[in-house]
């Protein structure tokens, strides 16, 4: 099975999401990662989001689990929105400085948009990510084609799997913030 967490780490580094993934890396948070689990349930974080949706927002479900078996994606996303028009979205919560929406990020909401179309049955167009920090919620538009491209994102990620060839290094700018980088082999970090 791939999980949202592996396209995520796909994307940020594919080397990285081989280490964690097929030689088992040992996976050390960063410590605003750790605080962003501990803090997700909390009162603040419904309060955010209830302020920020008011009276269209019907319910809020916190750590859902959802899979797709057929496709072989998994993931447990941050938030559902319940909508009073009948939507159903994803929320993720980041915990970051950095409120830029790169393609990682979006891609987490393209994962989840295709697994709760497939769990609930429901077409998803658009999704949320919700900056602790900084108190903002930015919308993610879905597109056919974004879900699309995440199940080649599967297909792909299974290959790597399958292959067990280590993928070669990204951007060195990024190796600074890898968290596996003790694991990683790359001269001079
Ligand atoms: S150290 Fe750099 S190249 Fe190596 S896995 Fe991490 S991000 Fe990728």
């Amino acid at each position: 099975m791939i999980s949202v967490f592996d396209i995520l780490k796909y994307y940020y580094c594919p080397r990285e999401f081989y280490l964690l993934k097929v030689l088992k890396a040992p996976f050390r948070a960063k410590t605003k990662m750790v605080y962003g689990k501990v803090q997700q349930e909390k009162e603040e974080e419904r309060r955010l989001i209830r302020n920020f949706f008011g009276e269209e927002l019907k319910d809020i479900q916190f750590g859902v689990y959802l899979e797709d078996l057929d496709l072989g994606l998994t993931g447990i996303v941050d938030a559902l929105l319940f909508l009073n028009n009948g939507d159903i979205v994803p929320l993720e919560m980041k915990y970051t400085d950095f409120t830029d929406l790169n393609l990682q990020k979006k891609k987490q909401i393209y994962a989840y948009a295709k697994l709760i179309e497939t769990s609930f049955r429901k077409s998803v167009n658009y999704g949320y990510i919700l900056f602790i920090k900084q108190r903002r919620i930015k919308k993610i538009p879905v597109t056919a084609d974004d879900k699309l491209f995440i199940i080649n994102d599967v297909t792909k990620l299974k290959k790597i799997l399958e292959e067990e060839k280590i993928p070669p290094y990204t951007h060195s700018r990024k190796c600074n913030y890898c968290e596996v980088k003790r694991f990683c082999g790359r001269p001079g970090i």
